[in-house]
């Protein structure tokens, strides 16, 4: 038996999530899409043959931010609220050992451009080029499991925040010509409230920013009401 396998990403994927914070905590809380590219070594049309027959995909990939981080076997998942301690593998935390995450995605196509295999996605969860170590189909019958139960996950977060855009925003959208999907994947960012969880629920002045595909966008926070301050190329 030969328990010390070393695993190659076969792809990476393209996300507008250009750092950690911000993105939603797990996938189809948002639109958000993605571009999964094939490595040269896995390139192959033969490996995706059938994949299109399936609505949605698994993407198993590393949490390639945090690798260099170690794991801890205590974390405090921020749908507790930040202050229960529990145990790594009761959650989704990030900091895990072997860094492996998974997220369930929209399949929306899969195509060879110019010899390269692209597979577009949709809901994802990822930084942009994390790398992929596996995709799999979703199976319905099996990995929907209708009765299923968490005491700590039960059901989808609810919109935190209410988001509007500032005048000043507002004028940059117009000025850079930015299409209503980006706004409402904006929109549908900040109303999950990415601030940690020691921040929510307290006064807050800080202004934010997060760097969305080539924009950056700042916003704060006031009872329980995000304004997008404004919307610059980065
Ligand atoms: N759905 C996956 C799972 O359950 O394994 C990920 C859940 S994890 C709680 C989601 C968070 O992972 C995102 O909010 C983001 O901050 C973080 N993340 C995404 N891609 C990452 C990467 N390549 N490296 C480190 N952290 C990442």
């Amino acid at each position: 038996m030969n328990s010390n396998h070393t695993i190659e990403p076969i792809a990476h994927i393209k996300t507008p999530f250009n750092e950690k914070f911000g993105i939603p905590r797990q996938p189809n809380l948002c639109k958000a899409k993605g571009v999964v590219t094939l490595t040269t070594n896995f390139n192959s049309m033969q490996a995706v043959k059938g994949l299109e027959r399936h609505s949605h995909i698994w993407l198993l990939f590393l949490f390639d931010q945090n690798l260099d981080k170690g794991w801890k076997p205590s974390v405090r998942p921020p749908r507790l609220g930040g202050n229960e301690k529990v145990g790594v593998f009761a959650t989704r935390s990030t900091f895990r050992p072997n860094g492996i995450g998974m997220s369930v995605v929209n399949l929306i196509s899969v195509k060879q451009v110019d010899n390269q295999i692209v597979i577009e996605v949709e809901g994802v969860d990822l930084v942009n080029n994390t790398p992929i170590i596996d995709i799999k189909p979703y199976i319905p019958y099996s990995d929907s499991v209708v009765n299923a139960t968490s005491e700590m996950a039960n059901d989808a977060p609810e919109a935190q925040l209410d988001v509007f855009f500032s005048k000043t925003a507002n004028n940059s959208i117009e000025c850079l010509n930015i299409g209503v999907e980006f706004i409402t994947l904006i929109g549908d960012v900040l109303k999950q409230d990415p601030r940690p969880s020691y921040k929510q629920n307290k006064p807050d002045t800080k202004v934010y920013g997060i760097a969305l595909e080539e924009f950056n966008i700042t916003w704060q926070v006031t009872d329980k009401k995000c304004e997008v301050l404004n919307v610059e190329p980065i």
